[in-house]
């Protein structure tokens, strides 16, 4: 390269970098400023509907996590703009991110404290776990389409949520090798409550999981010291229908 080039070639590479670094402050400060955003509108939707829910508010441990992780980072590209509106979004392969207050109130009934195991069927985008990555010590989740799940394990790494662990299958079974769980949230909705959740939870444990057809009855079931179990009957949801692996169906 000639002097002459190179004397040009530094000072415009010097103002790109600045550009690039004033862009990127750029868009943390406008995130920064949409989070906020959707955690306002998440605090004014869980009073709203507090009637229907028995949720008063939405726990500031809750919202204080969920002002911390980047929705924008587990959805895909063309969604990237939407991502701080507090509506569900398409992530590809004919299955929905749930809306953020949605999450919220899930995380809220499923009242993780730290050091709790939680197990979560359907990662989805990832994002819902990484919530619950936030309040947990470990988070285990399992997702039935391979593509979705790759994509959610590669947002855990690159985010550095590492107490996620991520598996490919049908989480109708649960995962036993890691339980018994303090909690299980279910965020594909099947038409009976899974046996083998209920077995995986340790006495004490809430199970938080929609249940019906085409509209849901969102149940928390709690596991009581002797092995029965107590259900509450929560709000009516719309989740994608849990699907079963034809191979591991009884
Ligand atoms: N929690 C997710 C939202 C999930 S949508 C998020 O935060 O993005 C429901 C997900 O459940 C879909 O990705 C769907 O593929 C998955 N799913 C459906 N049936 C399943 C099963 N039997 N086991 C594991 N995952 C399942």
């Amino acid at each position: 390269m000639s002097m002459r080039r190179q004397r040009l070639t530094r000072p415009l590479l010097a103002i790109m970098a600045l550009l690039g670094v004033m862009t990127s402050a750029w868009a943390g400060a406008k995130t920064a400023a949409e989070l906020r955003r959707m955690v306002e509108d998440i605090e004014a939707m869980a009073a709203d509907v507090a009637g229907e829910t028995g949720i008063a508010a939405v726990s500031p441990r809750v919202l204080d996590v969920i002002a911390t992780v980047p929705r924008h980072e587990f959805v895909p590209s063309e969604q990237k703009t939407s991502a701080y509106r507090n509506r569900p979004l398409a992530i590809g392969h004919g299955q929905t991110i749930s809306q953020p207050f949605v999450v919220a109130l899930m995380t809220e009934l499923l009242a993780v404290k730290e050091g709790h195991r939680v197990l979560e069927i359907g990662t989805g985008s990832g994002y819902q776990a990484a919530v619950l990555a936030g309040l947990a010590r470990d988070v285990y989740t399992i997702e039935i389409v391979r593509p979705l799940a790759e994509t959610a394990a590669a947002a855990f790494e690159r985010l550095g949520y590492t107490n996620v662990h991520t598996r490919i299958g049908d989480g109708y079974r649960g995962w036993p090798e890691h339980g018994p769980y303090d909690g299980i949230m279910v965020t594909a909705a099947p038409d009976h409550v899974p046996p083998a959740l209920i077995e995986q939870l340790k006495p004490g444990g809430r199970l938080v999981i929609p249940v019906g057809e085409i509209w849901q009855d969102l149940m928390v079931l709690t596991k009581n010291a002797d092995g029965t179990t107590t259900t509450t009957t929560v709000v009516p949801v719309r989740f994608v229908p849990l699907t079963r692996d034809e191979k591991e169906q009884d």
